[in-house]
């Protein structure tokens, strides 16, 4: 590694735009952000290379990079708040898709969905929207007798979506429609509109937008959407080896003490919220609470702008307190009065989905014992340019019930996801 630190020191580093996230597995290689820049140094093969962000350096993937860096480019991605290029370019390669399908528990969902209500959906007009592969579409087709299911994918991945659709002998039911939902037509109203478009915390990426959107001009009235609610949960939590990781690790090393490097460890690994995070039962401080609650035929793309939401937890068993976690329920109503309700839950007591949970790190941990409570409030602000992206602010107090002192601590933070 001491070789190819030296050599690339020479030549000026060249900036590339992250295509998608990237987790890196072993302490040499370089986690980043979708959007993130990252700075290449050197290009040791044509898979991997040696790069910077934000003064750490690892291995990185370079088909997950695209040159970013040329100014004429990078306007033009400021001109674009929905950032469609990297977004829709993501979904024309198949890491995502991989992720996505490899999701049993996500994709046997909506399988069961359309399996519940296959006699419902006999002879009605479907929209898939954002069908990726066409997995949903196929369920249809192949499950049900729709009379048509448009299957509508903006990314590149339309084109093999269309092979995949003959390849299984699905045309005659399915046709795929290749643009932003947006900015296409429908040649008649639909009787289900159904969509996979959740995201991290649920709206992050916002392609609830497009959801509302093509709800709104397609849906006929009496029609059915699916998901038809969705919930986001919350609760305090220990994260006891992720602190050990990022923040303890800073205490002594070697016989040092590095703890002047905390604060650094603050802002690089707590400022913003841990995507993948997979919480375990135990580790819940209280008995989670559904914060947010969005009913998806009233919802409307202003009401995006700013959801509030509040809670109430009383602490079941003492422990540190190092944050909360975050995660999200959808629910799809029947199309038969009092059929059952498929649920997709991506919490820690239901089978891990390629969601997983978030986690928001608390600056400080504290210590909570059982009986004392910790209530507060939650807000998603989207950011008014980035409109795939949101910050979320949390505001809690915590009561002491054991002191006798009226003890209470009021704290509140900003997590960025990602700008
Ligand atoms: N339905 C597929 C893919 C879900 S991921 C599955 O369940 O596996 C969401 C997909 O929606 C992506 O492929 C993305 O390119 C597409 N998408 C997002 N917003 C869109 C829009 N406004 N118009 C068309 N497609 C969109």
């Amino acid at each position: 590694m001491q070789t190819e630190k030296e050599d690339e020191d020479d030549a000026a580093p060249e900036e590339y735009v992250a295509l998608c996230d990237f987790t890196g597995s072993g302490s040499d290689q370089l986690s980043f952000s979708r959007a993130d820049k990252v700075l290449v140094h050197a290009k040791p093969s044509s898979e991997w290379w040696w790069a910077e962000l934000q003064a750490v350096r690892g291995y990185v993937p370079a088909s997950y990079l695209h040159q970013g860096g040329a100014e004429e480019e990078e306007d033009t991605s400021l001109d674009d708040p929905w950032q469609d290029e990297e977004y829709f370019g993501s979904y024309g390669m198949l890491k995502l898709h991989l992720e996505m399908l490899s999701d049993k528990s996500r994709t046997e969902a909506y399988r069961q969905v359309i399996l519940s209500n296959s006699a419902s959906l006999n002879n009605k007009v479907v929209v898939d929207l954002g069908c990726g592969t066409g997995i949903i579409s196929l369920f249809c087709a192949q499950l049900a007798q729709p009379s048509v299911v448009y299957a509508v994918e903006a990314s590149s991945m339309a084109e093999y979506t269309k092979q995949l659709v003959k390849q299984n002998g699905c045309e005659d039911i399915v046709t795929v429609l290749q643009g932003r939902a947006e900015e296409l037509e429908l040649p008649e109203q639909v009787d289900v509109l159904v969509s996979e478009w959740m995201g991290n915390c649920l709206l992050f990426e916002f392609m609830v937008e497009s959801v509302l959107s093509a709800r709104d001009r397609w849906l006929r009235e009496g029609g059915v959407i699916w998901p038809s609610s969705a919930a986001l949960t919350l609760v305090p939590c220990q994260a006891d080896s992720y602190y050990t990781e990022k923040m303890a690790f800073w205490e002594r090393l070697y016989g040092l003490d590095f703890t002047p490097l905390q604060p650094l460890a603050q802002q690089e690994f707590f400022s913003k919220p841990k995507f993948s995070h997979l919480i375990e039962p135990g580790d819940c401080l209280a008995a989670p609470c559904d914060v947010v609650c969005l009913n998806m035929y009233t919802l409307q793309i202003t009401d995006l702008e700013e959801i509030k939401g509040q809670f109430h937890f009383c602490v079941e068993k003492s422990g540190v307190f190092h944050g909360f976690t975050a995660w999200f329920t959808v629910h799809f109503k029947s199309l038969e009065t009092g059929g059952a309700t498929v649920e997709l839950n991506t919490g820690p007591t239901s089978e891990p989905t390629h969601w997983k949970q978030t986690l928001f790190m608390l600056d400080r941990p504290v210590s909570v014992y059982a009986g004392d409570s910790i209530s507060g409030t939650i807000l998603l602000r989207r950011n008014p340019t980035w409109r795939r992206h949101m910050t979320v602010t949390l505001n809690w107090n915590i009561n002491n019930s054991t002191e006798e002192t009226d003890d209470c601590q009021v704290a509140t933070k900003t997590f960025p996801m990602w700008r």
